[in-house]
Order: structure tokens, then C-alpha cells, then sequence
């Protein structure tokens, strides 16, 4: 089979699935709509199953080294107490490792590092599919600034180009796309280190949620999540969240008293609240949050991303021609994926969203009484999943990863 593929969208699905073609010894471009890679983003947490992913792809270790493991935390109220407590040793023992927590602009220096020069095209938008050709798909850019042409040719497209992505839109267009989620998110990275008595920490009120996840060097990253209608901006977001978030429990000041109001993002939650009929269209294969945006109430979507990339690559290695590897990929990946966003959009339904008092005292109180170890239990039904394995790439070809 033709092995040369381009991948839409340089985010942490586009590149993990770029790393992971290479290794399985594709031909791989990878084109981005923004003009430069800005190293933005908040934090971000992952699960065994992203660092497995992470394994396959040969950047784990890299990741781990630059990650911080979340052992002491879990859910509160704002008054304080302690609704559920997490113990991330449990989780190390049961998979391996504890959930990770680490800046995106980390993860994505590292999946960058792992793509030689030449691979990513920065400033080129894709903006159509010709898929004329039986096994060929040709992909049409508004031209990049460093002389990339009008078009690209490929045996395998890879849309991820995230959840309102374009070439969804074109394969499919009858599907309903992205919904507003019903919540908005605002988050930071800290200016400096700051003495967290732990690793990380969720706490609902009624229909908010705030929390944060420390990091190696002793900066955190925090979020607040608002139940509101989309669209709403405010002048100045830390002296709102300053207002919303008054007499909530220590680190909740602390924390944005840490934050420079410039770091401040702020974003609607969207997701696929429609599940695709397929993530693969002829030689064009969805991935990440373009196939599954889901709502981060589970930590789950870039790790879901990852297992793309590496059931792709596995697939593709596998096959003995590229459409029986795509409609593989499509069967493993779906289920799975699907089945993660449903329990995504229900946890955040009984967590964050939900916003009555006698339904939060009833939540509360059924969390008070649960067994020790029900929060690790939770995490293991979608963390334990176990990454095919991806031939390890020549000594000449392997990449060092970039700091
Ligand atoms: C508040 C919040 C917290 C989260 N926390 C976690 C967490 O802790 N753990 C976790 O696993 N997941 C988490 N997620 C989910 C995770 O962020 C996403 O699932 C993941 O980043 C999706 O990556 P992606 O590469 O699929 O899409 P994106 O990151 O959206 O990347 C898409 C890329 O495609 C580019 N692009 C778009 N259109 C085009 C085009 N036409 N041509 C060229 N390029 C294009 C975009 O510029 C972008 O760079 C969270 C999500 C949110 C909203």
C-alpha cells in the first residue's frame, strides 16, 4: 500500500498520530492553521492510558520525567471538607503509574520533539478534500508562508483538527456538530510556585467547580468551571472569578492571587453530544477531539487521542492494505471512545453541573458514605487499557526530544 499521509491540526491528537505513522514507517506532513506553535495552554492530566499511548509512541519516559504524579487529593466542598479522597499510590500500584500532571505546552514540546524537521507546516489551513481518486485524497491549503503549494496529496488524510473541526464538517455533513456543553471554563498556570498542601483537587459547589493540579517545578494549574449560557465575557475574569469564588476553601485565593491576569484563558465547553457513524470516511480518518470531543469532567480526551494515534499506527502496521487498517481502526477506536464521552458527560452531570440544593446535598452525602477507593475504582475503568505495541523504530531514525 501507498504509505504517505498528511495530518491535519498540530495539536496533541495531530502530532501523537504524526509520531505514531512515523514509527510504523509512513511518509508523514502534518499542516497547522496557526501561524506560529505558541506554547499556551493551561495544564493538563493524564492517565495510564495516555502515558501507556505516550509508551508506545516512545515519549513516555520524556513525559514522565517532566510530569509530577498527583498522589494526594480528591473532591471537596467549598466549605472545605472532604467529599471523596484519591489515593494516587493505589492507582500506581493497580497501573503502574498515578495520574501525571503536566503544562500542555510541556506535552506538546515533547510530541513536537519527536517529529524531525520538515515534518509540520505551520500557517496552512486546510480548507477542502478532493477525493475524486479512488485511494488518493487531495488536500487543498491556503498556502503556508513557507512556500507550501495549494494542495497536498496522500494515501491517508488524519483530521484532527479538533472539535469544530472543518474536514468533519465536509466527510460528514449531516451530522449535527459540536453542542455548548451548558458549562464555560476559565484557566491559568501560576506565576510561581506555590505551597499546596496537595498534588491536585476538585471542589463543587452548585453548578461550579474549581480546581487545580500541581506541577513538577511547584507552579499549579487551576480552572473554574461556571454553569452559563455561551458566550459570556467579562472585562476582567480574575476579579470575577475573585467575586464568584469568595469564601471558597483555601488555595482557591491563593491561587489566583498567584496568577497574572494575562495567563487568564477562558473557554465555552463544547462537545460531539451526537456520537459519529464512523470515524473514517474512504482514506480520511478522524481523530481526537474531531471524532470525540467530550467534556473534561473525566480528564479523558487528550488520553482518548493518544489511543488513537496508537491503534492507528498499530492498524496501519498490521494490514495488509490501508482500508482493512481504517476499518479496524474505526472498530477499536468508537466503542471506546464513545463510551468514555457518555461517562464524561454523566460525571460531570452529577459533579460539576449539577446545581440544586437538595440534589448537591443528596450527591454529597452519597459520596460521604461511599467505600474507600471508590474514586481509584472510577479512574481504572477507563485508565486501564493496554496500548498495542509499535515496532521500534531504526537507530537512525529516532528522534531526541527537545526541551
Ligand atoms: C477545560 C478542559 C480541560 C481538559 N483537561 C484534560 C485533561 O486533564 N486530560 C485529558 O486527557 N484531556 C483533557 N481535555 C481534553 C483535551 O484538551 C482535548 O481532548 C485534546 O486537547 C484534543 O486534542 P486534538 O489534537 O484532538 O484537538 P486540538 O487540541 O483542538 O487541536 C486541533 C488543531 O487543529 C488545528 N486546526 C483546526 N482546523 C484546522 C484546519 N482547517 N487546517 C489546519 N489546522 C487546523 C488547530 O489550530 C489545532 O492546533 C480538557 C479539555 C478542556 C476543554
Amino acid at each position: 500500500m501507498g504509505n504517505t499521509a498528511v495530518v491535519v491540526g498540530a495539536g496533541i491528537g495531530g502530532l501523537a498520530a504524526a509520531v505514531g505513522l512515523r514509527r510504523v514507517g509512513w511518509e508523514v506532513r502534518v499542516v497547522e492553521r496557526a501561524p506560529v506553535l505558541a506554547d499556551a495552554g493551561a495544564g493538563i492530566s493524564l492517565a495510564a492510558n495516555g502515558i501507556r499511548a505516550l509508551d508506545a509512541l516512545g515519549v513516555g519516559a520524556a513525559v514522565r520525567a517532566a510530569a509530577r504524579g498527583q498522589y494526594t487529593g480528591g473532591t471537596r466542598t467549598p466549605g472545605g471538607s472532604w467529599l471523596a479522597r484519591m489515593d494516587g499510590a493505589a492507582l500506581e500500584r493497580a497501573l503502574g503509574t498515578p495520574i501525571v500532571g503536566i503544562p500542555r505546552a510541556a506535552l506538546h514540546r515533547l510530541l513536537r520533539g519527536a517529529l524531525p524537521p520538515g515534518v509540520l507546516t505551520v500557517g496552512a489551513e486546510v480548507t477542502g478534500l478532493d477525493r475524486s481518486a479512488p485511494d488518493r485524497v487531495r488536500v487543498l491549503l491556503n498556502g503556508a508562508p513557507d512556500g507550501t503549494g495549494a494542495s497536498m496529496d496522500a494515501d491517508l488524510v488524519v483530521a484532527a483538527d479538533g472539535v469544530h473541526s472543518r474536514v468533519r464538517g465536509l466527510l460528514l455533513p449531516s451530522h449535527p456538530g459540536p453542542a455548548y456543553s451548558g458549562s464555560t471554563v476559565f484557566r491559568a498556570i501560576t506565576d510561581r510556585p506555590l505551597d499546596l498542601r496537595t498534588d491536585f483537587e476538585i471542589t463543587w459547589g452548585r453548578g461550579a467547580e474549581f480546581g487545580h493540579i500541581a506541577f513538577a517545578d511547584g507552579r499549579a494549574e487551576w480552572h473554574a468551571v461556571l454553569n452559563a449560557p455561551a458566550g459570556v465575557r467579562h472585562a476582567d475574569p480574575l476579579a470575577e472569578l475573585r467575586g464568584r469564588f469568595a469564601g471558597w476553601h483555601e488555595p482557591v485565593a491563593r491561587l489566583l492571587a498567584a496568577t497574572r491576569p494575562d495567563a487568564v484563558l477562558h473557554h465555552d465547553v463544547h462537545e460531539l453530544a451526537t456520537p459519529l457513524p464512523s470515524f473514517v470516511t474512504g482514506r480520511v480518518a478522524l481523530l481526537g477531539d474531531a471524532a470525540h470531543a467530550m467534556t473534561p469532567n473525566l480528564g479523558q480526551g487528550a488520553c482518548q487521542a493518544l489511543e488513537d494515534a496508537v491503534v492507528l499506527a498499530a492498524a496501519l502496521a498490521d494490514a495488509a492494505d490501508t482500508g482493512t487498517a481504517l476499518a479496524a481502526y474505526d472498530a477499536q477506536r468508537r466503542p471506546r471512545a464513545t463510551s468514555v464521552a457518555t461517562a464524561a458527560r454523566r460525571a460531570g452531570r452529577m459533579g460539576q453541573r449539577l446545581s440544586s440544593p437538595p440534589a448537591v446535598a443528596l450527591r454529597n452525602a452519597a459520596l460521604r458514605m461511599a467505600p474507600s477507593g471508590m474514586a481509584v475504582r472510577m479512574i481504572l475503568r477507563h485508565a486501564d487499557w493496554t496500548a498495542p505495541r509499535l515496532p521500534t523504530p531504526e537507530a537512525g531514525e529516532r528522534q531526541s526530544p527537545v526541551e
